[in-house]
């Protein structure tokens, strides 16, 4: 397979939209099965999740109550579970890639501690410490509960001392800029092309795929495009309205990370990742080394209706705070050599859009949230496994691009759980309270939200995340409306998936 430049519009095999690591991953897949791949992004990746992440490689220490509550949940952790175990051979086949060894030097962290804290909420943090320990139990997972004062490196304020720790020695974290940049070295050895542009445009021809338009006006010529931009994805797919109706909307979980000396605090880094449950609708906090001196600190997630691309100072502020008072007070004076702002492509369900829709020839591989770095081997692999027409190695029915919209409580737990992670974010945000407030307030917010969650449609209930969100922002709230208007009108029936 061939490609033919042919003045302004060049002629691929497959068009892969989207640098981050799901879209590099897939078109070096692709390219290593001799397909002519063009890979479309910006060198700089703006709005990129990839670029921003830890990056932990994990599925347990992910593991929520909500996760563990549903059809969908369960089957998005099997899939993490697959993936996680995936990556040593993942790492190898670059090592192939790059005809000498080395890929095991982007692995920054061995195993992980997850550390209960006296900060939070019991319906957050020690349900979700509890869940974590119910899903390694069940999954045969290794693991070792430990003394939190035994733990290296860790110094706490006293208020926030951990009450309870557990270590995961098979969750990792990998330098997510190294691995992009061997990625990319990887594609290009395997004879890939990198177009260091941006896609305004899909083209369809007689309901086909037929390339993308560049915002240079430049065309790419391709009968399968495959659309991985993250939280940008949706303006794409805006440009397909039959497609958009059908499809969950995407909006951005955007998220803050640093990178600290430790210097001042001593200079030494923790061997493992250090990292609380999710918590407070963010990815928990942690703390991961990065080299000599250097850790990185992660990370805020705000649901938004479009990517942002600066760091607020509340989400700096707050980052901060919780990592000088819950995991080292010597990073008070550790200087900030770098901060980060990453879009989690989130879809209004929450969970992944992944496989073929709409015209011919197209793809879609989005929406992974707080862990496509981690799917990123399993689910590159087979979709490209699926675009050759080759036999699936997964179920991915569920995450389907086009389905009915996920949703794994019933309304009033949605509701619940929403109440319940707002108010940790208050204990979090170390607030102080008359004691009997914050009954008074999850009651009335309750209340609320209900009225709220009633108003956007009689069945289905977005995400405790989102619903949060969309309760002050209308631009989500309308986008709620608009995509179940639109599923209600296609005559699809009313169930929601589990
Ligand atoms: C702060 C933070 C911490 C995280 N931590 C972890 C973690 O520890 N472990 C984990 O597994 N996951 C983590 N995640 C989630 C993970 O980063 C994402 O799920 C994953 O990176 C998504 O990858 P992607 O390739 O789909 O999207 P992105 O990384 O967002 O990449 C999309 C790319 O497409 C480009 N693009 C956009 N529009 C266009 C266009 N029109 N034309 C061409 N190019 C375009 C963008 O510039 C970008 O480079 C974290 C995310 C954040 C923000």
């Amino acid at each position: 397979m061939t490609s033919t430049n042919s003045g302004t519009a060049e002629s691929f095999d497959a068009v892969v939209v989207g640098n981050g690591v799901l879209g590099i991953s897939l078109a070096l897949t692709l390219a290593r099965h001799g397909v002519a791949v063009a890979l479309v992004g910006q060198e700089h990746r703006p709005w990129s999740a990839s670029a921003a992440a830890g990056a932990m490689i994990g599925c347990f220490g992910e593991v929520t109550t909500t996760l563990l509550h549903g059809r969908s949940g369960r089957a998005k952790l099997d899939l993490g579970f697959e993936a996680r175990n995936r990556w040593d051979a993942w790492l190898a086949e670059l090592d192939a890639d790059a005809g000498e060894p080395g890929a095991e030097s982007l692995i920054t962290a061995d195993g992980t501690f997850v550390l209960l804290n006296a900060i939070g909420a019991p319906g957050v943090d020690s349900d979700n410490y509890a869940a974590i320990r119910q899903a390694l139990a069940e999954y045969g997972e290794k693991y070792e509960d430990v003394d939190p004062s035994q733990i290296d490196w860790i110094e706490p304020d006293a208020l926030a001392r951990p009450l309870k720790a557990l270590h995961i020695p098979g969750e990792h974290a990998v330098n997510s800029a190294l691995l992009l940049d061997r990625l990319r070295q990887a594609f290009i050895g395997r004879g890939g092309r990198l177009v260091t542009d941006e896609a305004v445009e899909l083209i369809v021809d007689h309901d086909r795929m037929d390339g993308v338009v560049l915002a240079s006006g430049d065309r790419l010529s391709g009968r399968t495009v495959i659309v991985a931009a993250g939280a940008r994805t949706q303006l794409l797919l805006d440009g397909i309205p039959d497609l958009a109706r059908t499809v969950p909307p995407l909006v951005s979980g955007y998220g803050v990370s640093v990178l600290l000396d430790t210097t001042p605090a001593g200079g030494r880094v923790p061997r493992s990742v250090i990292r609380t449950p999710n918590r407070a609708f963010a990815c928990g906090l942690h703390v991961v080394p990065r080299g000599p001196g250097q850790v990185y600190v992660g990370a805020t997630n705000i649901i938004s209706a479009d990517p942002v691309a600066h760091p607020v100072v509340r989400d700096v502020h707050f980052l901060l705070d919780c990592a000088v008072r819950q995991v080292h007070r010597g990073l008070w004076h550790s200087p900030v050599t770098r901060t980060h702002v990453g879009n989690r492509p989130v879809s209004l369900d929450g969970y992944p859009l992944i496989g073929q829709a709409g015209p011919d020839g197209l793809w879609i591989l989005t929406g992974t949230y707080r862990d496509g770095l981690t799917l990123s081997p399993l689910l590159a692999p087979e979709l490209a496994r699926r675009i050759l027409g080759d036999a699936a190695q997964l179920d991915l029915g569920l995450f389907s691009p086009v389905r009915a919209p996920i949703q794994s409580m019933e309304r009033h737990e949605i509701v619940r759980t929403t109440v319940t992670h707002t108010l940790a974010v208050g204990y979090e945000s170390n607030w102080h309270l008359p004691v009997d407030w914050p009954t008074q307030i999850e009651h009335n917010m309750y209340r609320e939200l209900t009225f709220f969650a009633d108003s956007l449609h009689p069945v289905f209930t977005p995400p405790p995340e989102i619903l949060a969100t969309a309760r002050h922002n209308p631009r989500i709230s309308t986008r709620l409306r608009h995509y179940y208007d639109q599923y209600d009108a296609a005559g699809s029936g009313q169930d929601a998936i589990a």
